[in-house]
């Protein structure tokens, strides 16, 4: 397997960082996970401008152009062969000192991992999948904004550890009043009165890309769509929950802490939406 590493293609077992690196130390960098589906890559010029805007948000200036770290992460795919891959892209803040100091990292490190994907097991898209509530609450957006997608993951870890622990996978997570904010690696939508809805990214969620192509084929279906705050009570009595994310795409919520929701089986909207979004990335996507 080849790595992408500061411009070059090496071996995986040669692909070293630092432990210097100013990711490793302070989870100071930012991040991507994309996917390919049969030699198309879904929404890459997205995920590329949310790189950039998550690298803005904390300063760090990328020692590349966007068209220039796209060719990357096809010259990445093509050396491993993959058709359908998922990609995680990182950059961090580089080699440093021990001390905190930003401006100690002249050079970020780069480094693009191609890989095959790990999905969910089939049986949790066509039974649904069963999940919790997190007691440890999303970062408050005016401390670190959930909307940057940083190497900084451990408070989603803290709740995915209450979703281990409650024998789940994955947890909603609730922001400092309680509104549902978003999982630890997924978006969340609802289905309640003939409406979709999901909570505004301001809440304090990641502005999902597969949440955003979700919107995008509501609206193109017709179908009654909302951004509101929502509190758990609304969660418990939606008609229908679904979780968005690249790996996940679309997967089905049939229970949220031991309540059924709707009647318990995945709804008629969550797979017309599933239906529609895999043809999407059949068709829509970059070449290589
Ligand atoms: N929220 C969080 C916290 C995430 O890490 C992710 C990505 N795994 C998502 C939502 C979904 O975003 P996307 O659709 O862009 O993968």
């Amino acid at each position: 397997m080849k790595i992408y590493l500061n411009g070059k293609l090496v071996d995986k077992d040669k692909a070293h960082i630092s432990v210097f690196d100013h990711g490793l130390l302070y989870g100071d960098g930012v991040f991507e996970g994309i996917r390919t589906y049969d030699s198309l890559i879904f929404r890459l010029k997205e995920h590329i401008d949310r790189l950039y805007r998550s690298a803005d948000a904390i300063q760090l200036k990328i020692p590349l152009t966007k068209t220039a770290m796209m060719e990357a992460v096809i010259e990445t795919l093509k050396a491993n062969k993959l058709e359908d891959a998922y990609i995680r892209l990182v950059v961090t803040r580089g080699v440093g000192d021990l001390g905190l100091d930003p401006r100690k990292c002249p050079v970020p490190t780069i480094f693009i991992i191609t890989h095959k994907i790990a999905l969910y097991p089939k049986e949790f898209y066509q039974k649904g999948l069963e999940i919790v509530t997190a007691t440890t609450k999303r970062n408050l957006a005016q401390a670190l904004d959930p909307r940057i997608k940083s190497l900084n993951y451990l408070n989603n870890i803290l709740a995915k550890l209450d979703a281990i622990e409650s024998g789940t996978e994955e947890a909603i997570m609730l922001n400092y009043q309680d509104y549902v904010a978003e999982c630890t690696g997924d978006n969340i939508f609802i289905v309640k009165d003939g409406e979709l809805i999901t909570p505004p990214v301001e809440v304090g969620a990641l502005e999902g890309i597969t949440r955003d192509a979700v919107i995008i084929l509501a609206k193109k279906l017709d179908m009654p769509f909302y951004e509101k705050m929502l509190k758990m009570d609304d969660v418990y009595s939606a008609k229908e929950v679904f979780l968005t994310g690249t790996a996940a795409e679309i997967i089905p919520v049939v229970k949220i802490d031991a309540r059924k929701i709707g009647d318990g089986k995945p709804g008629a909207v969550t797979l017309r939406l599933t239906d529609e979004f895999r043809k999407l990335t059949k068709v829509d996507g970059v070449k290589y």
